[in-house]
């Protein structure tokens, strides 16, 4: 998979991304990652590439040009995405979308942003990694790298799994515990130490649907609320979840688990 990233510090985004299992797989030849200093396109001697707004006020905006002859120049990997607060909100679909494709582009602003023509005629998409104003895009394009690279085959190896994590099926996933069994007297819930495969999915499971509605109700209405099943599954266990009008509820100070 090919990903370009296109920032005027190139240097932010080569320190993230060449640690961990993401420099890796970068190392690996598995993510074929090239980071683009927009500067570089810059003609004058100061490598200017910002200037005042037009209409006036405060901040500079990044110019044209350079972006747009950087572009024409390495021909990246579609679709381009602009990283931005005004943008669509990044979700963990847009990560799943992005790692099945062959490649995609990343271009960080700074200042005030980019010049608007850069948006309307160079930018396929736009996305925001949330309701913050961040200095610049470098950090919005390592969270998206993240996300992302670690759903391409070949990036995490075996030691994480991505499939019954948070969002992948739409709840929050349940939680985990390792040794020591009792730490600080607080034991871990007896049915993981059970063997009872059967019982642990179904704890599991209605720990996912207790902790989604505790924290994120959201998430639940959008896939229907609960059903009957989930319900008893949550019975099951000791664990309550508030009839709320919308009949989804919250929960409330149910027990950990049994
Ligand atoms: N004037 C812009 C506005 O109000 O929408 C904010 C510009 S911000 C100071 C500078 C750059 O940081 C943006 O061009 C964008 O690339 C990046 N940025 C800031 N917040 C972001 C967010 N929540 N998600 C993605 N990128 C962000």
């Amino acid at each position: 998979m090919r990903i370009d990233v296109l920032t005027i510090l190139p240097d932010v985004v080569e320190g993230f991304a060449s640690a961990s299992l993401l420099g890796k797989a970068w190392r690996d030849g598995v993510l074929d990652l090239r980071i683009h200093d927009i500067r570089d396109a810059a003609t004058d001697s100061h490598r200017t590439v910002d200037d005042a707004p037009f209409g006036g006020g405060a901040g500079m905006v990044l110019k044209p040009e350079p972006i747009f002859d950087t572009v024409e120049r390495v021909d990246p990997p579609r679709p381009l995405i602009y990283l931005s607060p005004a943008g669509r909100t990044f979700r963990q679909g847009d990560a799943r979308r992005l790692a099945d494709g062959a490649g995609f582009t990343l271009l960080c602003g700074r200042y005030e942003g980019v010049d608007e023509r850069v948006r309307q005629h160079l930018v396929d998409e736009e996305l925001s990694i949330g309701d913050y104003v961040l200095a610049g895009g470098e950090v919005a394009a390592a969270v998206v790298l993240e996300a992302v690279c670690r759903l391409v085959p070949g990036v995490l190896g075996n030691r994480e799994s991505v499939a019954d994590e948070s969002f992948s099926s739409g709840l929050l996933e349940y939680p985990h515990y390792t040794r020591p069994a009792d730490y600080r007297g607080w034991s871990v819930p007896a049915v993981l130490r059970s063997g009872d495969h059967g019982r642990v999915e179904r704890w599991r499971r209605a720990q996912s649907l207790y902790r989604t509605a505790s924290v994120r109700p959201d998430l639940l209405a959008a896939r229907g609320g609960l059903t009957a099943e989930d319900r008893a599954l949550l019975a099951e266990f000791g664990l309550i979840v508030d009839n709320g009008s919308d009949g989804i509820g919250g929960a409330r100070n149910g027990p950990a688990g049994r």
